[in-house]
């Protein structure tokens, strides 16, 4: 699709005003991720500014049923329709979610996941992808992720060292997955109940390693492989939709939505004839 951003952002508004995103969503929920929110560095993949941030919000509120994650994922449970949802997730603890993105979730009486890589927490780690950038943006304290636990946001799993989980087996994987959600108990005083796997593609969990996230106790699992989340949809198979400034203006989601739609259409008909 190499329709202009401006125009997008035209169709996307007429799609809102006229409730026609539902339509087109028919059947499924979102569930968006997003890892820095910031005005401090440039925007890039991983990072949207506070602006930017602020509007997909106020799509998000005006647009969507907003829900705790932890809902979205009681209704799949369920059996219960998550057509019309949205979910909002946050990967890897930076400490921008706390100062920045939390502040205008809260005004806008917005829910949210935090999935923080718990060695991340408190620590000046500077993980590899994040070696170019003129200044390290930080990682929140436990102090500022208890506090958003308190308030009500959703603290989740994301391992305890940012391990690729399509690589590491055994007691290693034990202790990235199971020690994650110990060190959240042991911090947070309550047992996280979904986990996001770092790096999020295909071939960044092994099977064995998604039984572990279940066997652990997690209800959820959710990757980085774009998409909507059709009605019926395994909890522990969750796509997302990544957000970051490709989508020029919070209308252009709502009209890239379409495109997104069919794309996970083609990825479900693509694992069906695998698993035949
Ligand atoms: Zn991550």
């Amino acid at each position: 699709m190499s329709l202009k951003p401006r125009i997008k952002k035209q169709l996307g508004r007429r799609f809102v005003a006229s409730g026609l995103h539902r339509k087109v969503l028919a059947g499924h929920g979102v569930i968006v991720s997003f890892h820095r929110v910031s005005d401090a560095i440039p925007e890039d993949a991983l990072t949207v500014n506070s602006a930017r941030f602020e509007g997909l919000c106020r799509l998000f509120r005006d647009a969507f049923d907003v829900l705790p994650l932890g809902d979205f994922v009681s209704r799949l449970e369920r059996r219960e329709s998550v057509a019309g949802a949205l979910s909002l997730t946050f990967d890897d603890g930076y400490l921008d979610n706390f100062e920045v993105a939390a502040p205008i979730m809260r005004a806008l009486g917005l829910p949210a996941t935090f999935f923080v890589t718990t060695q991340f927490i408190g620590s000046t780690t500077v993980p590899w992808w994040d070696r170019g950038l003129p200044t390290h943006p930080g990682w929140m304290t436990w102090d500022h992720v208890g506090s958003l636990s308190r308030e009500g946001f959703d603290i989740g799993a994301h391992t305890r060292r940012h391990a690729d989980l399509g690589r590491v087996q055994g007691t290693v994987a034990d202790d990235e997955i199971g020690g994650s959600r110990q060190e959240l108990i042991d911090r947070l005083g309550r047992a996280p109940t979904n986990f996001a796997f770092p790096y999020g593609g295909r071939s960044n969990l092994l099977e064995e390693n998604r039984e572990r996230i279940r066997n652990a106790g997690f209800r959820s699992c959710v990757s980085a492989v774009g998409g909507l989340t059709p009605n019926g949809a395994d909890p522990l198979r969750l796509p997302r939709v990544a957000i970051s400034s490709w989508f020029a203006s919070p209308e252009q989601f709502a009209f890239d939505l379409v495109s997104i739609k069919r794309a996970s259409a083609r990825v479900t008909r693509r694992a069906d004839a695998v698993q035949r």
